[in-house]
């Protein structure tokens, strides 16, 4: 395995050897090596790079190291920064995953339960993936960078192209309330059944919703977050009538899962009345911290 310290050389690597993988915390990697899934011809190790394993701050926005685990992410520092990426990485698996697994990992499986991808959407974070290119573009000597949104990597839009890699997640700071909540179907941790990234853009005078786990990718239900936010009082106290509350939740269930004919089957009930809560409860949880 090759081990390089920056990215740069990690870009490098890869480039050099086509047929190499990217491994991080190695969490999902490994997993699919072990179940006879993945046999890579070589592996390109991000552990070393310290550049991706923190944050800084950059206009108004957290620019967050693809290197991030999940416990780093559910610590105090960040949780005050990002409240639901934090609570979606304190969600993320037992403490051995939290503590090798990370944020860029997560995002490049795109697996429909990943925690992190939800809150992600919500947020409408941005990727920025660096790559093989000129010296004296985007990049530092011998990469290139390029920025997109998180929801065209998990949509297929924009895949990664040889030698490119996550690097870092532009997060805006919106310093407002902002929920991460799960379902899992079984007491402890799990993957989720249901999941929502709920945040306030006060600023804006938006709510932003993302339901994951229920589709490939994350779903945002636009038409219930435009209704819901032209009811809040965003000059006072923010609050919202119960009634108010419920529908928003029916209006997300309704939205993000999909009747698929008559009679409805149980399971897809069950689901949506499971997206339902989840929704009501965290804008509710929302507009009251
Ligand atoms: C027992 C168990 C429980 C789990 N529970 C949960 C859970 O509750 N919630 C949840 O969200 N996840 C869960 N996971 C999944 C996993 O832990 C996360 O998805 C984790 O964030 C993956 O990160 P990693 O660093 O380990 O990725 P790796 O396994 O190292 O890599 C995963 C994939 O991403 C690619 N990759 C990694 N980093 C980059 C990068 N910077 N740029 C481009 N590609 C990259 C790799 O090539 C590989 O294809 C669980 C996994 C296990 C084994």
């Amino acid at each position: 395995m090759t081990l390089p310290v920056s990215l740069d050389e990690a870009v490098a690597a890869l480039t050099a050897m086509p047929a190499a993988v990217p491994v991080a915390g190695g969490t999902d990697l490994m997993a699919a090596v072990n179940a006879g899934l993945l046999r890579p011809a070589a592996l390109v190790g991000l552990g070393r790079i310290n550049e991706i394993r923190g944050w800084q701050y950059q206009d108004g926005h957290a620019l967050l190291g693809a290197g991030l685990t999940h416990a780093r992410m559910g610590r105090p520092d960040f949780a005050a920064l990002i409240p639901a990426l934090a609570a979606a990485a304190r969600a993320a698996g037992p403490p051995q995953i939290r503590n090798a697994g990370t944020l860029g990992g997560n995002i490049a499986t795109a697996a429909p339960t990943g925690d992190a991808l939800p809150v992600l959407a919500a947020l409408e974070a941005m990727l920025v993936i660096v790559g093989p290119g000129e010296p004296g573009t985007a990049g530092s000597a011998g990469t290139s960078s390029r920025e997109i949104p998180v929801s065209h990597l998990l949509a297929g839009r924009d895949m990664l192209r040889p030698g490119e890699l996550i690097g870092f997640v532009r997060v805006p700071l919106l310093h407002a309330p902002q929920v991460f909540l799960k379902a899992t179907g079984r007491t402890g941790p799990g993957r989720a059944v249901a999941s929502v990234g709920l945040v306030l853009d006060p600023a804006r005078r938006g709510v932003r919703c993302a339901i994951g786990a229920v589709a490939p990718m994350p779903l945002r239900p636009l038409e219930a977050e435009q209704w819901v936010a032209s009811l809040i009082d965003w000059d006072g106290g923010r609050s919202l009538a119960p009634e108010a509350l419920d529908a928003f939740g029916e209006y997300v269930a309704a939205a993000c899962v999909p009747d698929q004919g008559e009679p409805v089957p149980p399971g897809v009930l069950h689901l949506r009345r499971t997206v339902a809560v989840l929704a009501r409860r965290a804008l509710g949880r929302a507009l009251t911290s």
